[in-house]
């Protein structure tokens, strides 16, 4: 599996990209956990601490970015659009190098 991702740099230069998303996703990157891997999917948590709420992430290896993003919460699932909780995993991916170790990353 390769999991497909924004760069920081394409992240910034986006502009369906919510700057609050991204602010709240630069103080919740860290607490980004995996919780589980398939062959085709990977299954994350995002929690915002400031909040107290976690939602879940799904990467879809076999779909066509950004479809392969999918949120369970109601800015992603109205908006269709990236929320600050796929925002968190994109930075986790670009910013720690142990992330995901096993799984070829391309930044887009
Ligand atoms: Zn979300």
């Amino acid at each position: 599996m390769e999991i497909k991702f924004l760069s920081i740099k394409k992240i910034e230069s986006n502009p369906d990209v919510s700057r609050n998303s991204y602010e709240a996703a630069k103080r919740m990157w860290k607490d980004v956990k995996v919780d589980y891997i398939t062959s085709r999917h990977i299954g994350f948590t995002a929690t915002d601490k400031l909040y107290n709420t976690k939602h879940s992430i799904i990467y879809f290896s076999e779909r066509k970015f950004p479809k392969s993003w999918n949120c369970d919460c109601r800015w992603h699932t109205l908006k269709g659009k990236f929320c600050k909780h796929i925002l968190a995993v994109f930075l986790r991916l670009n910013k720690d190098p142990f992330f995901l170790k096993t799984i070829k990353k391309t930044p887009l």
